[in-house]
């Protein structure tokens, strides 16, 4: 029988050359950094072995003591890391190693902008693990085999990570996998025993698994041993990081873990690191990332929190011990008390787990708190990245609404900047006297939400107006209606309600107007007809012709464009159109005796307030025509 079966060269998907590029040009500096992505996928095929056997112990093979070895041959200059986990088949060499599949993945390369520095944040948010091994070596060979198959069914991979791999069925004894790395001329560093040694205390201290290096003798004692098999040595320390005491762990050992629980390439922002003693006993290590991850809007992202069970991996399900709102947070939750053999199923409805989520999400609720409280700009950071993502929260976890809302920050038009955020706190301590309601805009830019027509009134009374145009602000204002007491009104809804804030004297005058020109208000409704609900006279307007508002109760305008923008039908809702009395332009109108001018000149009023909120036209070559032909009008009149 031929050791090398079924032999073929393949070529990478176009992706992966360009990954690979990337990934050896950015992470030069920290070239380290590949053995700590090798060792923690040896861990993880370690830690799924384990799972699996727990319903096939055959799997085992006889071999229950579950390692990392680490090997240099100095002669060949090659570099080794070897475990005795689950293994790959060679279809999953194909999938996993040859190619890049993952939608995820596509994105982060849709992502690339060819500017290399930006470039090389994608990949510290991005994870690129086995691929890191062409950093310090010129050929990577994987030999495999899967946990149960037979010897005959090992799996060799070789490439130059240049465009090309080959792939040939061999005999494999051991299960598990061997990377076999070899190193690059200018690299040999990572030949030198010391070196690594150094490596892996740094990197995979706080790994629950032994990692193994050849025991190394001196003088006599190697005379001695040079004929025997070689023994091994753990060179780690080998509890898990997260059942150790909190006092005996360093903030370093801390950030190291994380970046392996993350594959992030920086420390976190923030930890929370508890032990949950009682009828539910777990530890629970939370981290809160600096930078947001690429696929943080993909639904099925797949590093999260990690469940183990006594100290054996589970699964990565990070939606069970974590709502879908704090998804940004890794780390590890390790239960006491939850059976070994725990499915899917049996998480989904497991009032163990829904406990500790509450636990988890009050636990994250609070250091965000305390973050915002003490370290406002660190906050800062957190909500630049993240904020958006906790805005889905009062809408999802009605319980802890307010505590959440409080940890919201909006743009106001109490500064001028659009980047300084606000709390609702802050509003509510500069609220008017006499004002009772928390006042906000929605529109789909800063420039559009800022410069409204719907804040002139507000703007004269010094009222401040919280400024929203993420999309998923129409989402949280439908959900979040109210805090401390104080109900949240969009100032482009209804009637203008000013409460206490209405000046009297003012409301009465406008009374007056909208009395005296009530023919002028029936005549630009006739003009609209089916157009608009209503034509009244405004209470917001101060430097503006008109404006457009919506029912109290009717989908806000922002948002029957957010759902046109994603394709989605949005009900018809026809708007009402506000005049301002006293502008010029309206006072003008008022005496117009043509009726076709009128009626253009109506028209472009209500066009102009349709844009003046950042809409768009239905047909903005008829709304060009009109006004240049009013323009024209007035210059020949002029003239
Ligand atoms: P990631 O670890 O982020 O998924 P990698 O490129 O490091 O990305 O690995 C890709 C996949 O290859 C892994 O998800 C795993 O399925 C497989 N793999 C890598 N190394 C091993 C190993 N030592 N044993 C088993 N499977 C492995």
């Amino acid at each position: 029988m031929t050791l090398e079966a079924h032999k073929e060269t393949l070529e990478f998907k176009a992706e992966v050359s360009q990954v690979l590029d990337l990934v050896i040009r950015s992470l030069y500096s920290n070239k380290e950094i590949f053995l700590r992505e090798l060792v923690s996928n040896a861990s993880d095929a370690a830690e799924k072995l384990r799972f699996e056997a727990l319903s096939d112990d055959g799997l085992y093979e006889g071999d229950t003591e579950l390692r990392i070895q680490i090997t240099v041959d100095p002669e060949a200059k090659t570099l080794t890391v070897s475990d005795n986990g689950i293994g790959l088949s060679r279809q999953e060499v194909t999938e996993t190693i040859g190619s890049i599949a993952s939608s995820g993945t596509r994105r982060f390369i849709e992502n690339l902008t060819g500017d290399q520095a930006e470039d090389s944040k994608l990949i510290g948010q991005f994870g690129v693990g086995f691929y890191s091994s062409f950093i310090v070596a010129d050929r990577v060979t994987l030999v495999s085999r899967r946990a149960g198959l037979g010897a005959e069914h090992g799996v060799r991979w070789e490439s130059d990570g240049r465009g090309s791999y080959t792939l040939a069925t061999v005999e494999k004894a051991a299960r598990g996998t061997d990377v076999i790395l070899h190193i690059k001329e200018d690299e040999k560093d990572f030949l030198e025993s010391w070196r690594l040694r150094s490596i892996i205390g740094k990197f995979s201290d706080h790994l629950a698994l032994p990692v193994q290096m050849p025991k190394e003798y001196y003088g006599e004692e190697a005379e001695q041993k040079k004929d025997e098999p070689q023994e091994f040595e753990q060179v780690n320390r080998g509890t898990a990081l997260w059942m150790r005491n909190k006092s005996e762990i360093s903030e370093e050992e801390y950030h190291d873990f994380y970046k392996h629980v993350s594959h992030d390439f920086q420390p976190p922002l923030a930890y929370a690191h508890n032990r949950v003693e009682g009828t539910n006993e777990y530890t629970a290590l939370l981290f809160l990332p600096k930078k947001a991850p690429w696929d943080l809007w993909d639904r099925d992202q797949k590093h999260g929190v990690k469940l183990y069970v006594r100290r054996v991996f589970i699964m990565d399900e990070a939606d069970k011990l974590m709502p879908h709102y704090l998804r940004f947070v890794k780390g590890v939750v390790d239960s006491d008390d939850l059976p070994l053999n725990v499915s899917r199923e049996i998480l989904q409805h497991n009032r163990k787990i829904d406990t500790i989520r509450q636990a988890n999400t009050k636990r994250l609720l609070g250091l965000l708190e305390t973050m915002a409280k003490d370290e406002p700009e660190r906050y800062g950071e957190f909500w630049d990245e993240f904020g958006r993502v906790l805005k889905e929260g009062p809408a999802e976890d009605f319980p802890n609404r307010e505590r959440i809302a409080g940890l919201l920050r909006f743009a106001t038009s109490h500064t001028d900047s659009d980047t300084q955020r606000e709390s609702l706190d802050g509003y509510i301590e500069r609220m008017k006297e006499g004002q009772d309601k928390i006042y906000y805009i929605t529109a789909d830019s800063p420039a559009a939400a800022r410069h409204s027509p719907h804040l002139e009134v507000f703007r004269k009374k010094g009222v401040e107006v919280l400024l929203m145009s993420d999309r998923v602000d129409e989402w949280l204002t439908s959900h979040l209606t109210e805090y401390k007491g104080k109900q949240l009104q969009s100032v482009a809804k209804g009637e203008l309600d000013m409460g206490e804030l209405a000046d009297k004297e003012e409301k009465a005058a406008k009374e007056k107007a909208a009395a005296e020109h009530g023919d002028l208000l029936a005549r630009i409704k006739k003009t609209l007809g089916e157009r608009v609900e209503d034509v009244r006279a405004s209470t917001r307007l101060v430097d503006s012709p008109a404006c457009l508002v919506v029912g109290e109760h009717d989908m806000s305008a922002n948002l029957a464009r957010v759902l046109k923008a994603v394709g989605q039908n949005a009900p018809e809702t026809k708007p009402i159109l506000e005049i301002n009395l006293t502008h010029p332009l309206v006072r003008r109108l008022e005496s117009e005796a043509d009726q076709g001018r009128f009626d253009d000149f109506v028209l472009v009023l209500l066009d102009q307030a349709q844009l003046a909120e950042g809409g768009q036209l239905d047909d903005p070559a008829a709304f060009v025509g009109r006004l240049n032909k009013l323009i024209l009008n007035m210059m020949m009149a002029g003239g």
